[in-house]
């Protein structure tokens, strides 16, 4: 159970919070980038880019040193051999995505996964043919499921329904989504959101949304780009049918890291149609090299080509690191932290800061958004003090910290950069 925790506004806080946190050293396995002068930057971009574990490089080398000793024999030789890193990766990363050994695979990147996974579940026909999303997703989310709709030879305007926030309200709420489904269920054959929101941090409900949209006969599917690593899920519970996500926002594998997928165990001898290559052929007969293609079980079946090893190697480094915790602790530190973050900045006076994130800590994750007048500078103000967040045109400054590496000093550190630039 959380603890709440009577905020204050003196660094005496922050640095108590910071002695008595069980997580604190978990900093130390990480790379923080630093500013011109040799100090530390407040590095509060983890939603983007998260940071580099210090056994990154130890990861990769290793792989590189199997591979200049022993070449090929290093696909099968030991325990450690590069054929059994996807199943090692998959044990740690299904403790984060809250699913089945089976239903999760390792591959390709995430708007990638989206596609193949959308050749599977978007099958359109004259009834059922339409894709909900939100209006604010992701760019590439959106060009994604026009361009499938385009590829089905469907009309685009006609097949893409997006669900906007009531008038004047910033966050969707369930009956936004109910009130679309009312309108468009019996005709919509996907409905793909984000898990959290990019824009304002929003967290939705899976479990809800997914029961409602199996009410109506709908595929239900998540992009967890901003979900994983920051927010516990349980998409096998929670019977989510598909979802995508990468891995190097909240998860810190590197820029352009392995991305990674889930389809629900039901889905699994559904005979789905997918597009198919050799590593998705089970392990037993892969190298027999048959004509015939014989499916591995589960997620694994939608693989197709041999994975980069270099690529795993970073996402085992930072999978080691969630290992040593649970992301349910993580989550606690998470709320605590953002919570403080929210209390300064309410505390500041004469601001024309607005917080775009729900207050309700069961709908947000690690991030806030500022809406701020005069923002871009209020932006470049921060950077040039050595904060590193990012920026969301037109008005928006996303604050991200993260439970792993961030500390309650660094916020009250940032509040006090970000009050003088404020009050100019
Ligand atoms: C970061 C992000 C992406 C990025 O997709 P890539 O294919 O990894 O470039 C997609 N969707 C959402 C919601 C994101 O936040």
């Amino acid at each position: 159970m959380l603890k709440d925790v009577n905020y204050r506004s003196d660094r005496t806080f922050a640095l108590d919070m910071d002695q008595n946190d069980h997580l604190k050293s978990f900093r130390d396995l990480f790379f923080i980038p630093k500013n011109n002068n040799g100090s530390d930057s407040i590095y509060f971009c983890g939603n983007s880019l998260g940071l580099q574990p210090k056994n990154c490089k130890t990861e990769i080398d290793q792989v590189l040193n199997a591979w200049s000793k022993r070449g090929v024999e290093s696909w099968f030789e030991s325990d450690a051999s590069w054929i059994n890193s996807h199943s090692t990766l998959k044990e740690s990363m299904k403790k984060l995505v809250g699913c089945m050994n089976s239903e999760i695979a390792i591959a390709n990147s995430l708007s990638v996964n989206l596609h193949l996974l959308l050749l599977s579940f978007y099958r359109p026909n004259q009834t059922r043919y339409k894709i909900i999303i939100e209006a604010n997703a992701f760019p590439s989310d959106q060009y994604i499921v026009k361009s499938q709709a385009h590829f089905h030879q469907y009309d685009v305007n006609d097949t893409i329904i997006t669900i906007s926030p009531k008038k004047g309200k910033i966050n969707i709420e369930y009956d936004d989504i109910a009130t679309c489904l009312q309108n468009h269920g019996h005709q919509t054959s996907i409905i793909l959101l984000g898990g959290v929101n990019y824009v304002n941090g929003q967290v939705l409900n899976l479990k809800k949304i997914t029961q409602l949209g199996h009410q109506y006969g709908c595929m239900v599917g998540f992009d967890l780009a901003h979900a994983v690593g920051n927010i516990p899920l349980n998409l096998h519970d929670d019977e989510v049918d598909f979802a995508a996500w990468c891995n190097y926002k909240y998860l810190n594998a590197g820029p352009g890291s392995v991305g990674a997928f889930y389809i629900h165990h039901k889905h699994h001898s559904s005979n789905l149609p997918r597009l198919e290559g050799w590593w998705g052929n089970s392990l037993d007969s892969r190298f027999l090299m048959k004509d015939k293609f014989d499916p591995s079980y589960g997620a694994e079946a939608w693989v197709m080509s041999t994975p980069s090893q270099l690529n795993y190697a970073a996402l085992r480094a930072s999978l080691e690191i969630f290992d040593m915790t649970t992301i349910e602790d993580l989550r606690q530190k998470s709320i605590l932290l953002t919570g403080y973050l929210e209390y300064l900045i309410e505390n500041l006076s004469n601001t024309d800061i607005e917080l775009i994130t729900p207050k309700d800590r069961n709908q947000r994750g690690c991030q806030l958004s500022l809406k701020i007048k005069n923002g871009k500078e209020v932006f470049e103000g921060l950077i040039n003090s050595g904060v590193i967040c990012d920026w969301r045109e037109p008005d928006i400054i996303r604050i991200s910290p993260a439970p792993l590496y961030n500390t309650f000093e660094e916020v009250y550190n940032l509040v006090l950069i970000l009050s003088d630039l404020v009050s100019k």
